[in-house]
């Protein structure tokens, strides 16, 4: 499972057909979706015998044989992500759509011992509990991290953030009495993003947090590079000879474009941030400007070589969304083609997007089965 795959296979279509729309009858998703009555009649006798579908009543119809209605028991089968950071465990559970039904975020600092990773799995179990959730329907959970992650081998090999390297994630999964799937934060972020999207062939996604990363899906697939580190826009040149990034290189987008250099060191946290803008605080207003234009630069770099669209996420997306007008004044100034800036899409999970994704690993093998 090295390549993340968007599939949009028939069955993944018709699972969100039904969950749009609560009752239809074979007739109206063929219809809908453009599929022959044969080929809709063949994947809902597997959905059937899968339990995630059922019979609900008949439809009028204006002559002949009442048409049987179908829905989808949507929450027939869950899933559940885990993103693991330097101080947070964030805990999701989706359904089959991809819908997040409980999301929960705990501070609990990083340690490379077994009594946090103990904890980790305890707090899963908690959320759980709390959301009444039967660990049965449970397909499996998928886990996020912030490095390289060797998803063949199990092997979290670098994360600066977490300050480990070679990690086998048997250390943490033998905790677990589920089936697990592991991959890199900002991969499973932009896996989540597409996802959703019924048609999307070419993206890029750019993960904004304390680190800058992001991942290239081409032809629906994420494109990973010769050794996995494809995407790794944080650490692209900006400035020469500019200020030293957390890689020990020199003028990297990330050290000018980690939601540090807004938070640091007045704030904790970004939301901090933003509100001293809200209240006027002209020294943060510049700071976001500089940054905005920082940013601009690299976003503009990165669709100069992809000529693609773009995807904001991170901690930093529904904020850019607000000042969207100061950053497309910039973009537009900064492309040598033409004056367009429309290539640019928000996350519509925010800083949920690697959490869903990963729990998404498990839904998307489940509807491609
Ligand atoms: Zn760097």
């Amino acid at each position: 499972m090295n390549n993340l795959e968007v599939r949009n296979t028939n069955k993944k279509r018709i699972v969100n057909f039904l969950y749009a729309n609560t009752k239809a009858t074979k007739q109206d998703i063929a219809k809908s979706l453009n599929l022959s009555t044969p080929t809709v009649s063949l994947i809902l006798k597997k959905l059937f015998a899968q339990g995630l579908v059922k019979k609900s009543g008949v439809l009028q119809s204006s002559g002949g044989r009442k048409p049987t209605a179908i829905s989808l028991v949507y929450n027939a089968k869950l899933s559940a992500g885990i993103e693991i950071t330097q101080n947070h465990l964030r805990f999701v559970i989706i359904d089959l759509s991809g819908h997040v039904l409980h999301y929960k975020k705990i501070r609990e600092p990083f340690q490379n011992d077994n009594k946090y990773f103990g904890k980790v799995a305890d707090s899963l179990e908690l959320f759980f509990e709390e959301n009444s959730i039967d660990p049965a329907s449970i397909l499996g959970v998928g886990i996020a991290l912030p490095g390289v992650v060797d998803v063949k081998n199990g092997m979290l090999e670098y994360s600066p953030t977490l300050g480990v390297k070679n990690l086998p994630l048997e250390v943490l999964t033998s905790y677990f009495p589920y089936a697990t799937m592991a991959n890199n934060e900002a991969n499973l972020a932009g896996f989540a993003e597409i996802w959703t999207i019924d048609s999307i062939d070419n993206a890029i996604f750019l993960s904004v947090n304390k680190g800058v990363g992001g991942a290239i899906i081409i032809g629906n697939k994420l494109y990973n590079g010769c050794n996995g580190r494809a995407g790794e826009f944080g650490h692209m040149t900006i400035v020469k000879d500019g200020l030293t990034c957390s890689c020990g290189k020199k003028g990297c987008f990330e050290a000018y474009c980690s939601t540090k250099v807004l938070t640091e060191p007045n704030f904790n946290d970004i939301d901090d941030f933003f509100g001293a803008i809200s209240t006027g605080d002209k020294y943060c207003i510049e700071k976001w400007k500089t940054y905005l234009g920082y940013l601009s630069t690299g976003i503009n770099n990165i669709h100069t070589i992809f000529d693609s669209d773009i995807i904001i996420g991170g901690e930093i997306s529904q904020y850019i969304q607000q000042s969207s007008e100061f950053l497309n004044r910039n973009l537009s100034y900064a492309n040598s083609f033409d004056r367009q800036y429309d290539y640019i899409r928000f996350s519509k999970y925010g800083d949920k997007a690697s959490t869903v994704g990963a729990a998404l690993l498990f839904v998307d093998s489940f509807l491609n089965e």
